[in-house]
């Protein structure tokens, strides 16, 4: 077990530890690209080196510092001067900002929540991206927060409490996928996809059962008023309208990390 209590850091020492944290999220959003690049694609994450995705060219690493060399090279391939989307340098600065922002909220004697509230972090961004624009969400994702956070558990909490975690996991996994069953029978459209349901069970494992059905119900909130706005907009019906819900569940995931302790209070 490993005990992140006492005073662990400095106020001068805290800012530093702020500095870094901003630099690694920095560099966990660079890979974060890589993961929102070619996970849909079905490319390896690991081995296949940073190329050009016009020319092939292999990225140099000095040409592959993250948010430096977007800003250098302006945007562009230094070999065929393809424009790069302002995505990449955006995904960067964000999971720099979050990863930052979080440990700030962190009290300085007690960084217990940390590993696991940025590890969930990172992979929500990703989810959510890349729900948003292919309407999937990797398995290889999920299944990772899912060991990711039970390990986190083990270390941090010991072991009777991340099998407290996996039960909660076990139920989760259980009543998401009856109700994305049911509803795939009863109203005869998906009603909550099996992409949905594991990243909702790998949330259940991060946080425990009440924070997740706070997560639930923000997110469904965030949902329905993109649902009715999207109908609205397009003079369509409520139910033509597709809702990719793994985005919300991130931007809710996210949004409860910030405000736990306020989440706490109702759930
Ligand atoms: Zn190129």
């Amino acid at each position: 077990m490993l005990e992140f209590y006492g005073q662990l850091l400095e106020p001068e020492m805290r800012g530093w530890f702020l500095v870094v944290m901003f630099l690694f999220g920095a560099c966990v959003g660079s890979f974060l690209n890589v993961c929102i690049w070619r996970m849909p694609l079905n490319e390896s994450i690991v081995f296949a080196p940073s190329h050009c995705t016009k020319c092939n060219a292999k990225i140099a690493w000095y040409d592959n510092i993250p948010l430096v060399s977007y800003i250098v090279l302006r945007g562009k391939c230094r070999h065929c001067h393809e424009h790069y989307t302002i995505r990449y340098f955006v995904v960067e600065l964000i999971t720099a900002v979050l990863f930052c922002g979080i440990t700030a909220l962190q009290n300085n004697s007690d960084y217990s929540f940390l590993p696991i509230a940025l590890t969930t972090t990172a992979v929500l961004i990703a989810a959510g991206i890349i729900d948003f624009e292919h309407g999937i969400i990797p398995d290889k994702l999920t299944i990772f927060l899912l060991i990711a956070a039970g390990c986190l558990h083990w270390w941090i909490n010991g072991m009777s409490v991340m099998f407290d975690f996996l039960a909660v996991a076990v139920a989760v996994a259980a009543v998401t996928g009856i109700i994305a069953w049911a509803g795939k029978i009863i109203f005869k459209r998906t009603v909550l996809g099996w992409g949905d349901v594991k990243l909702l069970t790998a949330l259940g494992t991060a946080f425990g059962l009440m924070p997740l059905a706070g997560i639930i119900a923000l997110s469904a909130v965030l949902g329905i008023i993109s649902g009715v706005a999207g109908a609205v907009k397009r003079k369509e019906k409520i139910a033509a309208q597709e809702i990719r819900y793994g985005v919300f569940i991130a931007i809710a995931g996210i949004t409860y990390i910030f405000f736990r302790d306020w989440f706490s209070n109702y759930f």
